[in-house]
């Protein structure tokens, strides 16, 4: 039996997973006893991080869609059938989907690719969450167990249950937790003094009471949310931060949505990934699954590539799917909500003909005369 060590892949915190190794197949998971964010602890969800791996629908090999139905393909098949399209198509009318469930180097490599074919209609889905705006300067995690007054946007204990045990551990100190929220939940009303139900984040925002404004200003404050997802809300929550002085926490989406963003991909939420979708004729989407948002816009499009690790609703829809590695099956890197990098490792062989993205990305560009000017993780590496 072996233990390696990764990261988390299921939420933007970025806590330490051992992964458990026996007879070369993941069995199961352990806490990573001295990583400094989840310090030895794990949520529901990471613990089951890896079941992803044995997932009953990975996909193993190249898939093209012919008559309605897909048909096996080998890897050179698929990369020629794609490579003439993307070459048919003006690249207005192209569009690429990223992915902050994806490592910083797919995301990179898929960026590098967009630029090599000049498409500007790339981004990555942060679906309803805050959007990370990379010139302000942004609490750490350590920061919120020292702080003596915590607002909180939304249920931080459910969703990101490793920021959530940050906010306990400082109410177990003293401090006072007020939590805001659109939906009433007994996980944020149990574990804040205050609960505070709101129509709209804006008008709460705009008028701020007095009291938890004095409190702000006069203790060690911090402000976290994972629920301001409209930009007027993320606005008016880092000029509350400013006013009185506090630190300011956005919990992003997906293990990899910063990082993501950090590489140079837009972010995007769900409406301006629908549009991204409506307005292009030929798509290619890197591990995202917009069909559970619209699939009627993806019906529309005339030429769909999904190269993913399982076949998700949006695959389906697909003209061609290539399968893709997932995180335990790679090497790279992920950069957390605190803007954290860390670096997460192959544990096991990926099934079948799966290969990583960056990798297959790098393949097609190649298929079609394009130099990306990278061969390997550490090439990728040098340029951020
Ligand atoms: S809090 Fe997020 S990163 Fe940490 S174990 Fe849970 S899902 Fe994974």
């Amino acid at each position: 039996m072996k233990i390696i060590h990764t990261i988390c892949p299921c939420c933007s915190v970025g806590c330490g997973v051992d992964l458990i190794v026996k007879d070369n197949k993941v069995v199961g998971t352990y806490p990573y006893k001295r990583h400094p964010i989840n310090e030895g602890k794990i949520c529901l969800n990471g613990k089951n991080s890896y079941k992803i791996i044995y997932h009953e629908k990975r996909l193993k090999k190249p898939l093209i869609k012919k008559n309605g139905e897909f048909v096996e393909a080998t890897w050179d098949e698929a990369l020629e059938l794609i490579g003439n399209k993307l070459k048919s198509y003006n690249p207005e009318d192209i569009g690429f989907i990223a992915s902050g469930k994806c490592t910083n180097e797919d995301n990179y490599a898929l960026k590098k690719f967009a630029e090599a074919l000049g498409i500007k209609n790339i981004g990555h889905c942060i679906c309803n969450s805050p959007k990370v705006c990379l010139d302000k300067e942004i609490a750490s995690i350590d920061d919120i167990e020292n702080a003596e007054f915590i607002l909180v946007f939304g249920d931080v204990f459910g969703i990101n249950a490793l920021i959530g045990r940050r906010v306990i551990k400082a109410k177990e100190r003293g401090a006072e937790v007020i939590a805001v929220d659109k939906i009433e939940k007994e996980i944020v009303k149990l574990n804040s003094d205050e609960f505070i139900k709101v129509n709209d984040f804006v008008e709460f925002l705009n008028n701020p009471n007095d009291e938890m404004v004095k409190k702000l200003k006069e203790k060690n404050s911090i402000i976290i949310f994972n629920a301001l997802t409209k930009e007027e809300e993320c606005d008016l929550a880092y000029k509350l931060a400013e006013k009185t002085n506090s630190k300011i926490l956005p919990i992003a989406k997906h293990c990899n949505t910063v990082g993501a963003t950090m590489v140079g991909v837009p972010a995007l939420n769900k409406d301006e990934i629908i549009n991204l979708i409506k307005s292009v004729k030929c798509l290619y989407i890197m591990g995202e699954n917009p069909a559970l948002i619209d699939d009627k816009a993806l019906k529309n499009v005339e030429f769909l590539v999904v190269q993913d690790i399982i076949m998700s609703e949006t695959a389906e829809l697909a003209d061609v799917v290539l399968p893709s590695a997932c995180w335990a099956e790679k090497e790279g890197t992920f950069t957390n909500t605190e803007r954290k990098t860390q670096k997460i490792n192959k544990v096991v062989n990926p099934p079948g003909e799966a290969l990583e993205d960056w990798r297959i990305i790098k393949n097609l560009a190649e298929k079609m005369g394009i130099d990306l000017g990278f061969s390997s993780i550490e090439e990728i590496q040098k340029n951020f």
